[in-house]
């Protein structure tokens, strides 16, 4: 390629699009082996994948920072601008910084850190306000859910920065429509498992009342157990707020309702319960009861 050649290849370049090129691998980064100066241990020189040398440019291995340290003027002779932008990259980069991570950083989880004592105390100081703030059990701390939550919430800060928590999280009713959402999508899931098996009358059911011991609502639920490829399955398929008098009247009304929904026989899909005199008689009219005793 001709001297004139490759100042037009150059001139075509932007730093955006060559970091862009470096990313989706169509230029690739190459030690510049007769680099003597300490910013090459971190800066590459760039080739196109033929091979050949995109010149005049060098690239952030971290952050793939474009910058571009010597240039030909029109007489041919080659410019050198000294490689003071890239020391000054190696202090500001924000790879090395963590303020902003590169992108293979999201994708791979970073080794860990050697936190300062005052970063370690900020930690469990948060970790003792949410506690005391949200009256929970000191074990919540090592809960799978809460681990997930902030190794999430640490995923988004290291893709966006140090945003603010109101930008991320969303309110109540959000998430409480959202549960909605999964609980009906489980149920429709267990719908289609339940109406294969229920074909072969290989179908049962549990249903119990519970009271909450501090505020003392009721809730009823609804266990379902059928087969599957050979295997007994089961599952939760509904416990709701039970506000009515636990009647036996009432017990099979939410009874009724649960089997048709799933698609079930009122008659005879057997039915398994412990001694509670209102479920027994709730259950007692219709359908087969296995009595389950739990002293
Ligand atoms: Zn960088």
């Amino acid at each position: 390629m001709s001297d004139e050649n490759q100042e037009l290849v150059r001139s075509l370049w932007t730093a955006d699009i060559l970091r862009d090129a470096i990313r989706t691998r169509n230029a690739v980064l190459k030690e510049n082996v007769e680099g003597k100066v300490d910013c090459w241990r971190k800066f590459r020189l760039i080739e196109n994948t033929d091979g050949e040398p995109i010149f005049g440019w060098a690239a952030c291995a971290d952050c793939y920072c474009c910058i571009v340290y010597k240039c030909k003027a029109g007489n041919g002779t080659v410019k050198l601008y000294g490689t003071k932008n890239m020391t000054d990259h190696m202090k500001t980069c924000v790879s090395a910084s963590g303020r902003q991570s590169s992108i293979d950083v999201f994708v791979k989880r970073v080794p860990g850190k050697k936190f300062t004592n005052t970063e370690r105390a900020a930690v469990k100081n948060a970790e003792i306000h949410l506690i005391v703030e949200a009256g929970l059990p000191f074990a919540v701390v090592e809960n799978s859910g809460l681990r997930s939550f902030a190794q999430q919430m640490i995923l988004i800060g290291s893709k966006y920065g140090n945003i603010n928590v109101d930008d991320v999280l969303y309110g109540p009713k959000t998430v409480r429509d959202v549960v909605v959402d999964k609980m009906k999508e489980c149920q429709d899931e267990i719908k289609r498992q339940v109406a294969t098996s229920s074909k072969f009358h290989s179908v049962s059911f549990c249903s119990d009342m519970t009271t909450d011991d501090v505020n003392k609502n009721s809730y009823s639920d609804f266990t379902v157990f059928w087969v599957n490829n050979w295997q007994l399955k089961h599952a939760l398929y509904k416990c709701e707020y039970f506000p009515e008098k636990h009647t036996a009247h009432n017990i099979q009304k939410f009874i009724d309702i649960n089997l048709n929904e799933l698609g079930l026989s009122l008659v005879d899909t057997p039915c398994t319960t412990d001694k509670g005199s209102n479920i027994v008689a709730a259950t007692a009219a219709k359908t087969h009861i296995d009595v389950l005793v739990i002293d």
